[in-house]
């Protein structure tokens, strides 16, 4: 790794350690106790939108020839944005609502497919709602917080690097780490398991069923709903059996040949 590489990969891991980790925690805190500012999304956002640049200043380094746009369309599949709203183009519409708040409206020319998509783009977009901070366009309303914003935090933070070759695989993109606690199967209690597996929470908005608002916002012109995650490689009956060995006996009694 050249000098001017890892210099790139070493402004990345304290950007991440010293702005965006610690910014995205309170934002997260914020986010959960429903006491999210209009400035504080502007903020993360802001921080969000920048991380782009030091990934980017890393893959300019090692060789990669892309435009910062190029970069940003692909950055949803690239570096793991989960959801379906707004699916695999949040960190386009961070960086626009980034560029709309600097420079008070987006340019619609250099911003055509945005625009066209999702009309005017002002500093305007971004409006307060009792806590929280809605994402209002043309044919959207939503919960920016929760359906943009959070899951770029989960993609972007929580990683601990060991070494800048780490950083650099990072920055590659399409990476799991063993260390990125989004990754790691948080608990091996299978009661935790089930509670987990038989809660589902909203692929979108990342709440329960009961607190879920995803069908009062709008989509794509479209009516919102509860859109459950439910783990499909979940295996039932092995979880079953570990938490009563009962289980086990009764299936067997059930289905024989097993
Ligand atoms: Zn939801």
């Amino acid at each position: 790794m050249d000098a001017n590489l890892s210099s790139a990969c070493d402004n990345y891991r304290a950007y991440l350690e010293k702005i965006l980790g610690p910014s995205a925690e309170s934002f997260r805190q914020m986010v959960s106790a429903n006491k999210v500012q209009l400035h504080d999304a502007f903020g993360i956002n802001l921080f969000l939108a920048h991380a782009v640049d030091y990934i980017q200043a890393i893959r300019l380094a090692a060789g990669t020839k892309e435009s910062r746009k190029e970069l940003v369309r692909g950055f949803d599949s690239r570096f793991g944005v989960t959801g379906t709203r707004i699916g695999s183009r949040k960190f386009e519409l961070i960086d626009a609502v980034n560029n709309a708040l600097k420079h008070i409206q987006l340019d619609e020319t250099r911003y055509r497919a945005l625009t066209e998509q999702y009309g005017t783009i002002s500093f305007n977009c971004l409006v307060p709602d009792d806590g929280r901070v809605l994402c209002i366009l043309e044919g959207y309303r939503f919960d920016y917080s929760r359906v943009v914003l959070r899951p770029a935090i989960e993609a972007l933070s929580g990683w601990h690097f060991s070494d800048l070759e780490d950083v650099l695989d990072f920055a590659h993109g399409d990476a799991i780490f063993e260390s990125c606690p989004a990754y790691i199967g948080d608990d091996d209690d299978p009661i935790d398991q089930m509670i987990t597996y038989c809660n589902p929470v909203c692929d979108d908005c990342a709440e329960p069923e009961t607190n879920c608002l995803c069908a009062t916002f709008v989509y794509d012109g479209e009516k919102g709903s509860f859109a459950p995650d439910f783990n499909h490689n979940f295996d039932f009956d092995a979880v079953m059996s570990r938490i009563s060995g009962a289980y086990r006996i009764d299936a067997s009694q059930v289905t024989p040949s097993k």
